[in-house]
């Protein structure tokens, strides 16, 4: 068949051809990306649909408009503005996934450059290369995006935009500082670029809270807020399953991309969105985030101790403070692996899964790296996968 020119760019992700061998009996996996199933509130969730299906029968039921559900739209404003963010026009998306591809679609020119961190979610950088984008990488560290690279990068690449994942990132599990979230507003300022904040892991924190989002903190950078796009997610606090996800941004922006929706899905499930309008009524969501935030932190110190007693310094990480992932580096000390493509092979036959990080760069891949998700193993699974890792290395 003679497949749209705009495939060319893209490949199936290295990381679902990995997802095939998941199924081996016995194995540990830290490969995926989701939280855990049992962490889903079923109890509340039953409530809140049963809710949408008595009370409000004929909207949940119904097609909606494209913009959301207005009760949904509602609380979903309300949430956002307990993180000190205006949502004005705030629109619902087919999960956070949905905004990322409308933004590629009103924005991405083929040819257009767009700048990421690198590493970054895998799935962005296919959607964006989907329209055509020539995706730059900008360099992180433990503070998320080293801010003077990015300037430069943008300075010489003029982008169309630049994507960040600035709290807890899939892959890096990094947290931007509160420093370069405001230096990222003035660059947007100075070379009048659009930011788009990705943000579905920001309530997911394990100790202190992280610095305000980045759309948060442009009231006190005139000019920024015209500037932004910020993502949002119940997938990862709630359940990935309902499909909800949302989207502020620049009322043009936001014009487009809704327009674009419409010829896409037309709107969000009106179901999911009122079982989730529900639930956030509910007053359960400050109990959710306290139960997923313990749980996840706890498991969190288990992979870091782990991974420190068992790999030693074979490998280097930095102790995650919120999301699902570790990101870590082979240093290839005495004389150990320093490939954690040949690491994974090997850790498939000693039945623990990981992902290994060069997928995860739009540029220069580092084969060095990978990710490793403490989402979905207990503590006592944790434990006995990474010392098979070790016992792979
Ligand atoms: N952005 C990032 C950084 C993610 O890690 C994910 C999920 N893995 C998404 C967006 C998409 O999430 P959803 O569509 O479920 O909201």
């Amino acid at each position: 068949m003679q497949f749209a020119s705009r495939l060319d760019n893209v490949e199936t992700s290295a990381i679902r051809e990995l997802f095939k061998l998941l199924g081996k009996p016995g194995i540990i996996s830290f490969a995926g990306g989701f939280p855990d199933s049992a962490m889903f509130d079923v109890e509340g969730l039953k409530d809140a649909s049963q809710k949408a299906l008595t009370e409000e029968a004929g909207g949940a039921l119904q097609y909606g408009a494209t913009e959301g559900y207005e009760p949904l739209r509602n609380q979903l404003s309300s949430f956002m503005k307990t993180k000190g963010v205006d949502p004005s026009g705030l629109i619902v998306t087919t999960g956070s996934q949905q905004a990322l591809d409308l933004l590629g679609k009103t924005m991405i020119s083929p040819g257009d450059k767009v700048i990421v961190e690198g590493p970054t979610f895998l799935a962005t950088i296919q959607c964006f290369r989907l329209y055509g984008a020539q995706l730059i990488s900008a360099p992180i560290d433990a503070n998320g995006v080293k801010t003077d690279e990015l300037e430069k990068l943008i300075a010489e690449h003029k982008p169309k935009f630049v994507y960040l994942i600035p709290t807890f990132g899939n892959p890096s599990g990094a947290m931007l500082s509160l420093e370069r979230r405001k230096k990222v507003l003035e660059l947007a300022v100075k070379y009048q670029t659009l930011i788009v904040e990705d943000d579905p892991y920001g309530d997911l924190y394990f100790g202190e809270a992280p610095p305000p989002s980045i759309m948060s903190l442009s009231k006190d950078v005139p000019g920024s807020r015209e500037l932004l796009a910020h993502c949002g997610s119940l997938s990862k606090v709630l359940s990935p399953g309902l499909r909800i996800g949302w989207m502020i941004a620049p009322p043009e922006l936001l014009a487009k991309a809704t327009m674009c929706k419409q010829f896409s899905d037309a709107h969000t499930s009106t179901f999911a969105q009122a079982t989730a309008a529900q639930y956030l009524k509910s007053g359960r969501m400050p109990g959710t985030l306290a139960h997923v935030r313990e749980v996840y932190g706890q498991r969190a110190q288990a992979m870091g101790a782990a991974l420190t007693r068992e790999l030693g310094d074979a490998v280097s990480f930095t102790q995650p403070n919120g999301g699902l992932f570790f990101w870590a580096r082979l240093t290839g000390a005495n004389g150990k692996l320093a490939d954690a493509n040949e690491l994974a092979k090997r850790a498939i036959e000693k039945l623990v899964a990981f992902v290994p990080g060069a997928p995860f760069f739009a540029e220069k891949p580092d084969v060095a790296t990978l990710r490793l998700s403490f989402a979905t193993a207990d503590i006592e699974k944790i434990e006995e996968g990474v010392k098979r890792l070790g016992q792979a290395l």
